[in-house]
């Protein structure tokens, strides 16, 4: 953003956060902010330190699927003291916004949102931050694989072509980055009729599991298109809060997530 590289513009390290894992997707709507939820609510219920930072600067959902809006405190005008929520410690751009307007930002002020959020923000000490990103491969992931120093990227999507399409791009900026990928997860990967328990392969099935194996990339975990994970984000209590097969398949999936 205008004038030359710093020294201290090398990779920079949260204090205190031992980890920083990205999620990511080629397409919006795949998911990725109910998975971001739902993993880290499964990380903080199996006694891990986890703090999500919902970097989806166009349209964050954190605020709504973690069930809090408040304006987070900042006593000394220059830190900013996170939120908490279902035991994991939050912070999003969408506390800071009014949650009806657009966001109309040139790319520095995106770039200093997020530092802001990095930096600015009390995380105290973490096993974990997982970064909710922004759909696509634009600026906001470009500056946080450059300028931080992550543990890796996770992706998401469905096992529908057109996101796959797009997870492909989304891996191959994360290697062009530097960026190792930890994984996919395929969400939304079958459907079981709740009246009659016939599965139906709404978007194709075992796609992204096939192309992980393809790209020599870990499946992580695949979770269904489950009516009761869209209520309880939209209800601000992610499904993995509670019990069942999803809440199961989400704790399995953070099991391995994190050694
Ligand atoms: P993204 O972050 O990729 O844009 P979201 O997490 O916002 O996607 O999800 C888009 C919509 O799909 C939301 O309404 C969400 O509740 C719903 N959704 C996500 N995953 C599932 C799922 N496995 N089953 C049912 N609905 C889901």
């Amino acid at each position: 953003v205008g004038g030359h590289p710093k020294p201290q513009d090398g990779p920079m390290k949260v204090a205190g956060v031992k980890r920083i894992i990205a999620i990511g997707s080629g397409k919006g709507g795949v998911g990725k902010s109910t998975v971001s939820s739902n993993l880290a609510v499964a990380l903080a219920k199996q006694g891990k330190k986890v703090g999500l930072l919902d970097a989806d600067i166009y349209g964050p959902s954190q605020p709504r699927m973690m069930g809090i809006q408040k304006r987070p405190a900042s006593p000394d005008g220059k830190t900013i003291i996170p939120l908490h929520s279902h035991g994991v410690t939050l912070m999003s751009i969408g506390f800071m916004l009014d949650p009806d307007k657009a966001v109309v930002w040139r790319g520095p002020m995106l770039m200093g949102a997020l530092q802001q959020m990095l930096t600015q923000v009390q995380w105290g000490e973490l096993d974990v931050l997982l970064v909710d990103l922004p759909p696509g491969t634009g600026d906001v992931q470009l500056t946080l694989c450059q300028k931080t120093e992550l543990t890796g990227a996770v992706i998401v999507s469905t096992p529908q072509d057109v996101a796959l399409l797009d997870a492909r791009k989304a891996l191959d900026m994360f290697k062009t980055l530097k960026t190792p990928v930890l994984g996919m997860i395929e969400n939304m990967s079958t459907y079981i009729c709740p009246n009659c328990s016939h599965e139906e392969q709404i978007f194709g099935h075992g796609g992204v599991a096939e192309e992980a194996k393809k790209l020599g990339v870990p499946l992580l975990g695949a979770l269904p298109i489950d009516l009761d994970t869209r209520l309880a984000g939209d209800a601000g209590t992610p499904v993995a809060a509670g019990t069942g097969s999803v809440a199961d398949a989400y704790a399995r999936m953070a099991q391995g997530f994190i050694q």
